[in-house]
């Protein structure tokens, strides 16, 4: 096993054998010293002992010595002295011998000390005079008295004998008794080393290494393994301890498990009871989409389905008009008119707010004349406020561009519904519809729209709710005045879907500005407008017409209309006779419903497109003009992708199918001179297009002879202004003045007027005062012309002014 492993940054390392070896130093050394301190002692002892020993032989061999030397030291007989002392140094390890004489009484003891000295001498034992110093050589010193004894006497010391004894004998003693306790200490050690091993393994290391091959187990995620250690002692206590901690480990392990289960357990049921959440909600989602589907469905069928009835009312009213009527009879026919128109409105509200709810309402982008957009806003409010004394005006300053690309439907619509509300709202005063340029730039231009009257004016509170569908400020007013309540709701959406909105400040009693502001793209080319169309639609056309149209009512009016045109009308009931019916190519226009049993009218305009490509790229190509009664805008794509050239929305009024046939065929018109050609193809404007008048008072004298007073009081006050700017050199003015003159000219359809003072108008605002001058006399000349054909209008008016 060679593992080293790492875990939670904590290395656990094998122990080495260090431990053992560090307890079995420690006994040792411990041991060692004491049995060290144990020789000591027991060689001092030795060496005392055998010392003591050797001075008692030396003292017995000195006694037995002086005890020989009694006789001859009394005789004085110095040579046997010396054999005796000879003899006894041939005993191992005496050094010397010295006998010496007891001094006698008045002698000094030193004269005579020395008798006799013998040494022990490399050459042998020899005679000295003196004695060596005994300390040098080492050697035990014994002495003992020489003793005369006499029968009788007392016994008396003559002298004295010292021997001197090696004392190497002893040493080697000492040191072969020390080598025995050394071997001893070793093989105590020995012994000692080997039972201490034993023991520290069995009591210290088989414990250890039990418990960490345990934490091995553990950590290897074992949790099970527990530490077997019997012993009573501390790594007991340690095993017991460690055993406890690894149970909570464990236990806490385990019900660390059974939470995470049982989160785990929690999550699925969770996601499983947001997935069926969700199922649910994308089912009610789906209900609540298709519900509004068929909401939106259901209204445009509905918008089908009565419309295709007020198609006939309508177009049957246009035509009845054309016929000679009592006064009686033409009140009633235009309350009919109005009431069909209202109907219509309304139907017109639900459909475009059933559209934006489903979503279907999609925007235009087309380039169109803004000015020619709110100057027929204004033609509508002053249409609608002839009864009252409310003047009308607009507010277009010179710096605003004309051309700029939007929905220009959608913007009238907008701009109908607040002046509409205005014109209702309000009894005297004012009604303004002005333009302020926010910002200009190269691409594109910010404008605010107000539409200000002098009106009721709206509460406070009321002025959020107005905006809701349905809601209308004031009940008790609202009866009054009428309405569906969803006009504001409807433009305040259209106005968001322009990038706007749609508020209000109003003072009650005062009157209301409604307001907002749009970004719009500059149109760089002129589009190309059909100049005052609607207004020429006296103007006939002289051109055969293929109709097809299922429904009899229809093509009553249609015909009806179409040969009030000067049109040579056949008719066809369905795509297939159209198909067989056109092929004859004597027709300049072909009018094609939309919806028609056998083959519908796209079908057929396909089938014509897909001949007339067959027939070569020099074929002519008919135009084909659609009529439908959906009021969907999606219809109109449609007709235009089957490779229809226009779209008429039934019913078909006189204005809107003369401006869509106007654009293919050249009109017959009444003035007489032609164009002549080249860029010119623009129509020449009539003095006073009479149908204008007619239409914007419905026929009603007194309101035209109302308008046209007004109108001839205004028109040379104008002029006056025009000269005395143009004296003055002042081209803001001029500019206003002229834009003033223009719209009075177009209220009262002064077509030419209108036409000539737009140009002049260009130019004072370019600055060009002398364009302006030298245009003055026949500016006047116009001016004059339109008072005497509006006095004529007024003082002659014709049994019916419609062509
Ligand atoms: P309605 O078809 O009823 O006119 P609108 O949504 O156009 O529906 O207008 C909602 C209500 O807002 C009106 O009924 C009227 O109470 C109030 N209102 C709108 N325009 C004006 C205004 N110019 N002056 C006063 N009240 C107005």
């Amino acid at each position: 096993m060679n593992r080293s492993t790492s875990m939670s940054g904590t290395t656990l390392r094998r122990p080495r054998p260090n431990l053992a070896i560090k307890l079995v130093l420690i006994v040792l050394l411990a041991t060692t010293a004491t049995l060290a301190l144990f020789t000591w002692v027991k060689y001092d002892e030795a060496r005392q002992s055998l010392t003591r020993q050797l001075a008692r032989d030396a003292q017995r061999d000195a006694e037995v010595l002086a005890a020989a030397m009694s006789v001859p030291l009394w005789d004085l007989d110095k040579s046997a002295a010396a054999a005796i002392a000879r003899t006894f140094m041939n005993e191992p390890g005496v050094l010397g011998v010295a006998v010496s004489e007891s001094a006698t009484d008045g002698e000094s003891p030193t004269a005579r000390a020395t008798w006799l000295a013998l040494w022990q001498q490399p050459d042998g034992i020899n005679e000295v005079a003196w004695l060596p110093d005994t300390a040098k050589h080492e050697a035990l010193v014994a002495q003992s008295a020489i003793v005369k004894r006499a029968l009788g006497e007392e016994s008396k010391q003559i002298g004295t004998v010292t021997i001197y004894v090696s004392r190497a004998p002893l040493a080697a003693a000492l040191a072969d008794s020390l080598k025995d306790l050394l071997l001893q200490i070793l093989v105590l050690d020995a012994v000692l080393i080997l039972l201490l091993t034993l023991v520290i393994r069995r009591v210290l290391l088989t414990p250890l290494s039990s418990l960490r091959q345990t934490m091995d187990a553990l950590r290897a995620g074992d949790l099970a393994a527990r530490a077997t250690i019997g012993a009573r002692d501390e790594l007991g206590t340690i095993s017991d301890t460690f055993n406890r901690m690894a149970a909570e480990l464990g236990r806490k392990q385990s019900e660390l498990v059974e939470k995470t289960q049982r989160l785990e357990s929690l999550t699925t049921y969770q996601e499983e009871r947001i997935a069926a959440r969700t199922g649910e909600l994308r089912l009610a989602k789906e209900q609540a989409e298709a519900a509004t589907q068929a909401k939106s469905e259901f209204l445009a069928n509905m918008s089908h389905e009565i419309r295709t009835p007020m198609n006939g009312v309508v177009g049957m009213v246009e035509l009845l008009k054309q016929t000679p009527l009592s006064p009686l009879q033409r009140d009633y026919l235009e309350t009919v008119a109005g009431s069909a128109g209202a109907l219509l409105t309304i139907l017109d509200d639900i459909l475009d707010i059933s559209k934006i709810e489903a979503g279907h309402m999609r925007l235009e982008q087309v380039p169109f004349d803004l000015y020619h957009k709110l100057d027929h806003v204004r033609q509508l409010a002053v249409a609608q406020t002839t009864e009252k004394p409310v003047t009308v005006s607009i507010d277009y300053p010179a710096e605003v561009p004309q051309r700029v690309i939007g929905d220009p439907l959608r913007l009238r619509q907008v701009l109908n519904n607040l002046v509409g509300n205005a014109a209702k709202f309000t009894a005297r005063g004012h009604l303004q519809l002005r333009l302020r340029l926010v910002t200009l730039d190269a691409e594109a231009v910010t404008l605010r729209f107000e539409v200000a009257d002098t009106g009721i004016g709206i509460e406070a509170d009321a002025r959020e709710a107005i905006f809701e569908k349905f809601t209308q400020a004031d009940g008790s007013v609202t009866r009054h005045y009428g309405g569906t309540g969803l006009g504001l709701a409807i433009s305040r959406e259209l106005v968001a879907r322009m990038g706007g909105r749609l508020d209000v400040d109003s003072q009650p009693g005062q009157g209301s500005t409604f307001h907002f502001t749009l970004r719009l793209a500059l149109a760089e080319e002129a589009i190309h407008v059909p100049v005052n169309l609607e207004s020429d639609a006296s103007t006939h056309f002289q051109a055969r017409v293929l109709l097809a149209e299922d429904n009899r009512t229809n093509q009553l009016v249609a015909r009806g209309l179409l040969e009030s045109m000067g049109c040579q009308v056949d008719t066809v009931d369905n795509g297939q006779q159209a198909l067989e019916t056109y092929r004859s190519g004597v027709y300049a226009v072909i009018l094609m419903d939309a919806n028609m049993p056998v083959l519908d009218g796209l079908e057929a305009t396909r089938r014509i497109r897909a001949r007339e490509r067959d027939q070569g790229p020099d074929a002519p190509r008919v135009p084909i003009i659609a009529m439908t009664a959906q009021a969907m805008r999606e219809d109109r794509q449609r007709c235009l992708d089957a490779g229809m050239d226009d779209y008429l929305a039934k019913p078909l009024t006189r204005l809107a199918l003369h401006a869509a046939l106007a654009r293919y065929l050249t009109p017959r018109l009444p003035a007489p001179s032609e164009p002549t050609g080249g860029e010119q193809s623009e129509p020449p404007s009539p003095t006073l297009d009479e149908h204008y008048l007619d239409t914007v008072a419905q026929g009603r004298q007194a309101m035209i002879d109302e308008i046209v007073t007004m109108a001839l009081e205004d028109l040379p006050d104008k002029l006056g202004r025009i000269e005395r700017a143009l004296a003055r050199h002042d081209a803001e003015t001029l500019a206003q003045q002229l834009h003033s003159l223009s719209g009075i000219a177009s209220s009262v359809g002064g077509r030419a007027l209108e036409h000539d003072v737009r140009k002049l108008e260009a130019s004072a605002r370019r600055g060009d005062i002398e364009h302006c001058r030298d245009q003055h006399v026949a500016l006047s000349e116009r001016v004059t012309a339109l008072c005497a054909a509006l006095a004529a209008k007024r003082d002659n008016p014709g049994p019916e002014s419609i062509a």
